[in-house]
């Protein structure tokens, strides 16, 4: 999976956290056979239920690209990308880090 955060390539220690885009932090995660990289454990538990929720939604089997443009408070304005296919949506989480608002765009 290609991740672009706020414009920039991201998740790994280099390019920076997969959710939010920081380089400070050590903790990686295994998602869809991919070891990425966050800032901490709440932004990879936040980028999990984002995933699960737009692969539930879609139903697709993976994602192939995710753009993510926003941050904690503004809520993320995303693209995730599959094949040809797009799908555009909005997501905010909440203080547990998981989804508090859900919109397709
Ligand atoms: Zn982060």
């Amino acid at each position: 999976m290609k991740i672009i955060v706020n414009g920039k390539e991201a998740g790994s220690k280099e390019t920076g956290c997969a959710l939010c885009g920081a380089t400070w932090g050590e903790y990686y995660e295994e998602i869809e056979g991919q070891r990425l990289f966050f800032c901490c454990d709440f932004c990879a538990l936040e980028f999990k239920n984002m995933i699960n929720e737009v692969k539930k939604r879609t139903c697709w089997e993976r994602i192939d690209e995710l753009t993510i443009n926003g941050n904690y408070y503004t809520g993320r304005t995303c693209i995730a990308k599959h094949n040809e296919k797009e799908y555009k949506f909005y997501v905010k989480f909440n203080e547990e880090g998981e989804i508090g608002t859900f919109k397709e765009l």
